[in-house]
Formats: C-alpha cells, sequence, structure tokens
C-alpha cells in the first residue's frame, strides 16, 4: 500500500529537521504493506499507553515503575527500538510514520485526539529530558522549527543579567550558564508563577525551563497538525478508507486489552478478584502448618500462643495475609480475635486497628504494603530477645533451629543437610531444600519470598506435578524460560497466579 503525504499536507513548507528528535513537521515518504501499518500503529498506541502510565506514577514507585516501564519499551515495544533510537535514519522513519498514522487515525476518531497529543506530548518530554543530549545548537534548531523569536544569551550579557538578578541564583544555578531569551507570549506559564525574569518584553529562562515551553509549543503545533489534516484529509479515498478500517479494527484491540487491564486493577485494588488459594482464616492454623513457610509459621505459633506479636512482626505477618487475599476487615477481625484474648477491645481498637489499617493504605501515607521478600527478612531489623520475627535459618539459634525443624517432621539427615547450608549463609537454599523435604518436590524455583512458598505449597497440593515435572534431582531448579513456560503446567499456573493475584514483591 502507498502511504502518500500529499493529500495531507501539499500546502505545507517542509522544513528539514537538523536536530535528531521528530517533531513531524513532514509527512514521509515511502511505502508500507498494510499489514505493516497496523503493526506500526499497534506499536505507537502501546507505547503511548505506556508513557501515559509512567506519568500516573508518584512518589517512592515512580523511579521503579519508569525503570520497569523503559525496559518494557526497549525490549517489546518498537522491535527495532525506532522510540527512542531515532539518530537511525530508518528508526526515525518507523517513528515518522507510526506518529502519522496514529494522527490519521484521530482524524477519523477526533475524540481520540486529546489522549493521543497528550501522551505524544510527555514522550517528547522524555525524549527531551532523558534521552538525549541535546546540544545547545539542537535546541536552537528545534526553537527555530518550531517558529519561536528567541535567542541564546551570549557570555557578556549572561554576565550583565547575573549582575543585574535577572535570573535565580539558588536551585536554579546548574541551569544558569545557558540562558535563553524569548518572548514574552511564550513564557507566559512561568510569568504567572513568578518564576523567570522580563525585561525589554523578553523573559530569561534557563534550559530546562526552555525544554518545557517546547513541549508546550509542540503540542500546540500537534494541534494545528491535527486540523489542519482535518480540513485537507479524504478519509473517503479508497486507500484512506481501507486504511482506516484496518486501524480502527486494531484500536479496538487495544482498547479491550486496556478495558481489562483496568478491570483487573479495580478488582486488585477491591480485593474482589477470585483466588483459588486464597488465605482462609476459619482454617488458618491448619493451613499455617501444611503451607506457611517456617518464618510465617512461627509468627503464626507466636501470635496464638501468646496472643501478642511486636511490631514487626505483625508488619511481616499482616503483609503476608494481605498477599494471602486476606481483605483488611477479615485482618482486623482475626488480630482483635488473638489480641483481645490478652488485652481489653478498646486497646486493640486504640492501639492496634490503625496499624492494619495503615497496612491495607487506608491511613497515614495510604501506601499499600506488600509482603516483605526474604531478602528483606533476612537482611533487615534483626529480631531482639522477644521478637518472633525473622528468618529461622539465619536468625535462630542451632538449637532453636533443630528443636524447630525435629518438630515439623524433618529426619535427622535432612536437618544436617540444612544445617550445612545454613552455615554457608545460603538461608534461601536452605527454605528450598525445607520444602522439598516436607512435600517431596522441589519449588519450581529458589524461595525468595514467604508468600510466593505459600502460592507454590497451594499450587502443587491442587496440581501435584507428574513424575517429568519433577526436578528433585537439581538442588537449585531454574523456572523453564521464554516458551518453555508453557510446557510446565506448574509453573505457567504459578505465573498467573504471581501477576494477577499477588502484590508486587
Ligand atoms: Fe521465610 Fe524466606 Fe527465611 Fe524461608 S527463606 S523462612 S520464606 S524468610
Amino acid at each position: 500500500m502507498e502511504f502518500d503525504s500529499k493529500p495531507i499536507n501539499e500546502a505545507k513548507k517542509f522544513k528539514t529537521e537538523a536536530h535528531s528528535i521528530n517533531l513531524y513537521h513532514t509527512p514521509p515518504f515511502g511505502q508500507l504493506t498494510l499489514e505493516e501499518c497496523e503493526d506500526l500503529f499497534r506499536q505507537r498506541i502501546e507505547a503511548l499507553a505506556l508513557f501515559e502510565r509512567l506519568s500516573d506514577v508518584s512518589g517512592e514507585e515512580r523511579h521503579a515503575t519508569i525503570a520497569s516501564s523503559l525496559r518494557e519499551i526497549k525490549s517489546h515495544v518498537y522491535k527495532g527500538n525506532c522510540l527512542l533510537n531515532l539518530k537511525d535514519p530508518k528508526q526515525s522513519k518507523l517513528d515518522q510514520f507510526s506518529h502519522m498514522l496514529a494522527r490519521i487515525f484521530c482524524i477519523y476518531q477526533p475524540n481520540q485526539w486529546e489522549w493521543f497529543r497528550s501522551c505524544e506530548k510527555k514522550l517528547m518530554s522524555y525524549r527531551l529530558r532523558h534521552d538525549y543530549l541535546i546540544s545547545g545548537s539542537q535546541l536552537e534548531s528545534i526553537l527555530n522549527s518550531l517558529n519561536f523569536d528567541f535567542e541564546r544569551v551570549q557570555t557578556p550579557e549572561l554576565v550583565d543579567i547575573r549582575r543585574e538578578k535577572l535570573i535565580g541564583w539558588n536551585s536554579r544555578d546548574k541551569d544558569n550558564d545557558e540562558i535563553f531569551k524569548v518572548k514574552f507570549v511564550d513564557a507566559i506559564k512561568f510569568i504567572a508563577r513568578r518564576a523567570v525574569s522580563l525585561k525589554d518584553g523578553y523573559a530569561y529562562l534557563t534550559r530546562t525551563e526552555v525544554l518545557s515551553v517546547v513541549c508546550d509549543a509542540f503540542e500546540r503545533h500537534l494541534d494545528r497538525e491535527f486540523n489542519y489534516g482535518r480540513q485537507h484529509l479524504n478519509l473517503e479515498h479508497p486507500q484512506i478508507e481501507q486504511l482506516l478500517a484496518s486501524l480502527e479494527l486494531v484500536f479496538i484491540d487495544f482498547q479491550e486489552k486496556i478495558n481489562e487491564e483496568e478491570k483487573r486493577l479495580k478488582r486488585n485494588v477491591n480485593g474482589e478478584q477470585m483466588n483459588p488459594f486464597k488465605i482462609d482464616i476459619d482454617d488458618i492454623d491448619d493451613v499455617s502448618k501444611v503451607h506457611f513457610p517456617p518464618c510465617i509459621r512461627y509468627l503464626h505459633e507466636s501470635l496464638t500462643n501468646d496472643h501478642h506479636l511486636k511490631h514487626q512482626g505483625r508488619l511481616i505477618y499482616g503483609t503476608f495475609l494481605k498477599s494471602g487475599g486476606v481483605d483488611m476487615d477479615t485482618a482486623i477481625e482475626f488480630w482483635r480475635r488473638e489480641f483481645t484474648k490478652k488485652i481489653a477491645n478498646d486497646k486493640f481498637e486504640r492501639d492496634y486497628k490503625y496499624n492494619i489499617r495503615h497496612l491495607y493504605g487506608k491511613e497515614g501515607h495510604k501506601k499499600s504494603l506488600s509482603c516483605y521478600s526474604c531478602d528483606k527478612i533476612i537482611n533487615d531489623n534483626a529480631p531482639g530477645p522477644a521478637d518472633k520475627h525473622g528468618c529461622p535459618f539465619k536468625h535462630f539459634d542451632d538449637s532453636h533451629l533443630r528443636t524447630m525443624l525435629v518438630k515439623h517432621g524433618l529426619k535427622e539427615v535432612d536437618v544436617e543437610s540444612l544445617f550445612i547450608l545454613r552455615n554457608d549463609k545460603d538461608f534461601k537454599g536452605a527454605c528450598t531444600q525445607y520444602y522439598k523435604f516436607t512435600k517431596g518436590h522441589l519449588p519450581t524455583e529458589t524461595v525468595r519470598n514467604p508468600i510466593h512458598y505459600y502460592y507454590e505449597s497451594k499450587r502443587l497440593e491442587t496440581h501435584p506435578p507428574g513424575e517429568t515435572d519433577v526436578q528433585d534431582d537439581q538442588d537449585h531448579p531454574e523456572a523453564p524460560s521464554g516458551d518453555d513456560q508453557s510446557k510446565n503446567p506448574v509453573q505457567s499456573d504459578y505465573a498467573d497466579i504471581n501477576e494477577d493475584m499477588m502484590d508486587d514483591f
């Protein structure tokens, strides 16, 4: 299929984009098959959805989410990396094609325009701030192509404006070596916040501020192009009709995926998702003996014996129960049932209920907590004399550990092999072997989180592996990778549970 720009932009003055970032002034020329168009369009909107997700994340999670989302973009979206590697002319052209396809689709479905434009702006912001080291001359080139009236402040004038203190000197000092003069109308948002200085109708902006202005101008530029396209694109042209029919199917598919994802997240947030392995509080004494890892089993036994747990123990056990599907109200009643065997209900309400609500993200910083990982339990907050938390393989003394293992039914020879691993400081390896000695099968991967241990154990109970699934002869079996995952029912089903029903580790 030929994808010709003339119907869209014939009268437009084409400009050479000397910088490496596409501003999409000029539609690309070339031929694409319908399938290639569909593929590029799908990749673009999926990438934009990822960038949209990035901007919704805040606080402590932001950094980790940005890093993981970028890995996702780089590894799965745009197999040729054309979203981020615009220095390669071929990749740059693919980027232009995919942008233009999405733009054409929005002309056909104008109610999608706002979403598309705002995501494109986020992508542009990312490119300008994180993915490129834009030189001063490249920035000038970008400003030129966006028709900015600007001037880069030269050294003598820089000295003068510093003397006159026309620009800020504190937080913006690091930026102050590169100052741009732009017409005040282009810097209105900074002027409104009294964040920049003005002289003779010009605002003095740092590089960071200029990049922000560029993103705003890019957004306006997209609006102009969109309106131009709406006036000139002939939607009834047979080739365009055929293209739009294909893109619409891609978009419907994309929306269905997004809706499913939103429903899944909503169900997770409300704790309503069907979880076949959800911890049943009414049955918890028996369940803890069979399916809880030693650290959590010990916390449960301590709680039911002493009717109390100190703060760290409550946190570790509480987050474990939460990740095991226990909703907040049930958790509160569970803790109340145990604590009020020793303290008055008023005291429980006053001193302990708040902490449970906090853990579910209903109080304080409103951040829902997930089950602590083994590394965290092993390495942080070593237990004091009255504490019950910690990893038994690390924190128990020899006699305490031996007593516990014998009580759990391990043979003497197995206990000795666990002590060898413990003495080598391989605590998770010891726990993985403990799993094998108590269940007859190794888990599909080395234990790394108590809730992982629990789900693995429940899964094994429901679907015991056949002889060929078991990898008993390996000390530390690795999970099958890539396509092999589908061949291992235990692993693939567990992966679903891991993703859909458990919190992030
Ligand atoms: Fe608990 Fe992890 Fe230690 Fe096992 S290795 S006992 S799951 S902390």
